[in-house]
């Protein structure tokens, strides 16, 4: 196997056993991030020499055999919403283009702490808004396995990294299926985490009631090793759990056989590319065989989850992005400026792209004094439901399956030109972040030559259970193997 191409499970026993050092595998990806990167465009930032320098360290780690864990010397990428001091972290924003931060997220602290090694900061839809990587700020990222198509999003820049072997393990964000769209369009694995379950810290936030950080890898077994480095209680974060991370490898090998697996009837309905649809069906059967018993549920509120999921975001995001005004960090434009006020409204201008314009205004106005009752707190009402669909499923099943999108990845433009058409993409993914409960993508097919992911839906807080069955599809099939070079 390629260096590039590794799990981090590979790349660790290689440098556990002296076959490779960090500072080597941390080169060999540096070089091919500024050779195949022009093309791609995943990266917003290649951190050259933080990288190196977090190599070095991890190498001294490894040679004194002290404090050494699985991510010890492996490359990752991190999406740019998440800060990390003295590199540039942009949310692909104009507002943010040069903004470099004072303070580290809890997650860059966690993983410079358990020695990975940070290769650079990935594009993304501006602020995390959009489905296709192309509301960026700066530039498109495109999908590693065909140029003209996009990589999903948010976290496109994030999932493309990975499927070009561009790092060996990537941090993204999930608000509303940032994490598990993406990584179906570029067969990626990925996981989003129960809401609270990884500190929001140093996040720049989107939606608060929803930001769920989470790693993208080559196999399930690899998501378990990262979340269980990143998971956790936060001081700084009041909304993290306070209750002990579970050991994410336990059951991993244990047999799925008798547990059940529910198909929320809800989530196949006309309109679903028919090689998505198949690929789905062939993965129930592959659980079938693996003597998983299959049940059809109902998540009733399925139909609301898109309106719910979108006016709630609007309305947080309005109140979020309030602080970008240019008098604090970030982009000021000042000229002619006859008040404050008039700062705010042109660096507001020039600064947020028309995606972000749209939502603040969206948001605003269903937050404003006549309209709140009849949109926020209806939508806060729906939301209650939407998180009862899935406690009664899970009354008598263990885990859900979905697709992660009703169709393969599109092309470049395609989308661009109606909001509500890009809105619809994210269909299956965003009923989970109302309700707070994990989500693990997983490559299990083709369709047109393009990947086709599926997500497994757990219970709060039992992304063990979500790992377990993922892990045990990942024994008996290869779609997670596949990558652009060697299809
Ligand atoms: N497509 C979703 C949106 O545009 C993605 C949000 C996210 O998960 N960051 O809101």
């Amino acid at each position: 196997m390629q260096l590039h191409n590794l799990t981090i499970r590979a790349a660790s026993e290689m440098l556990a056993s002296k076959k490779i050092s960090s500072v080597e595998l941390t080169q060999a990806t540096l070089q091919r991030a500024h050779e195949v990167d022009s093309k791609i465009q995943a990266y917003v930032t290649i951190a050259d020499d933080v990288a190196l320098e977090q190599a070095k360290q991890a190498d001294e780690r490894i040679a004194k055999g002290e404090n050494i864990t699985p991510l010890t010397g492996i490359p990752f990428s991190m999406k740019d919403a998440i800060s990390t001091r003295g590199v540039r972290t942009t949310c692909s924003s104009k507002i943010l283009e040069n903004y470099v931060p004072q303070y580290n997220a809890t997650v860059t602290d966690k993983l410079a702490d358990a020695g990975a090694v940070l290769i650079g900061k990935t594009n993304m839809d501006e602020f995390g808004m959009g489905s296709s990587c192309e509301n960026s700020g700066l530039f498109n990222t495109r999908n590693p396995w065909d140029l003209d198509r996009v990589p999903g999003g948010s976290s496109g820049g994030a999932a493309a990294s990975m499927s070009a072997g561009l790092c060996n393990f990537a941090i993204g964000e999930d608000t509303g299926g940032s994490v598990r769209m993406p990584a179906g369009f570029c067969n990626v694995t990925g996981i989003k985490p129960t809401y609270g379950r990884v500190s929001r810290y140093g996040l720049i936030a989107l939606a608060s009631s929803f930001d769920s950080i989470g790693p993208m890898t080559r196999d399930a077994y690899d998501c378990a090793t990262v979340l269980q480095y990143i998971a956790g209680h936060d001081p700084k974060d009041s909304t993290s759990y306070k209750i002990q991370v579970t050991n994410y490898h336990e059951n991993i090998n244990k047999p799925v056989k008798g547990m059940k697996l529910g198909i929320p009837k809800e989530y196949f309905v006309a309109g679903m590319e028919v090689g998505v649809e198949s690929s789905i069906q062939e993965a129930i059967r592959t659980y079938e065989k693996l003597g998983m018993e299959v049940h059809e549920v109902s998540l009733p509120h399925t139909k609301y989850a898109l309106p719910v999921y979108y006016l709630l975001l609007f309305a947080e995001a309005s109140s979020n992005l309030a602080r970008f005004d240019g008098t604090r960090f970030g982009l000021s434009v000042s000229k002619d400026a006859k008040d404050v006020v008039d700062i705010y409204l042109q660096t507001r201008h020039e600064g947020f792209g028309d995606e972000v314009k749209r939502r603040i205004m969206l948001g605003a106005y269903a937050l404003s004094a006549g309209y709140y009752d009849a949109y926020y707190l209806k939508a806060q009402k729906v939301r209650t439901l939407l998180r009862q669909d899935f406690e009664n499923a899970f009354n008598s099943v263990d885990v859900l399956l979905a697709p992660t999108c009703p169709t393969t990845a599109f092309k470049l433009g395609e989308k661009t030109s109606d909001p509500l058409e890009m809105y619809l993409s994210d269909i299956y993914v965003v009923a989970t972040n109302p309700a707070g409960v994990p989500g693990l993508a997983l490559p299990c097919g083709f369709s047109n030559n393009m990947p086709v992911g599926m997500q497994l839906i757990g219970k709060h807080l039992d992304e063990q259970t979500l790992f377990q069955v993922g892990h045990a599809y990942q024994q008996v099939t290869d779609w997670h193997k596949q990558n652009p070079g060697n299809r």
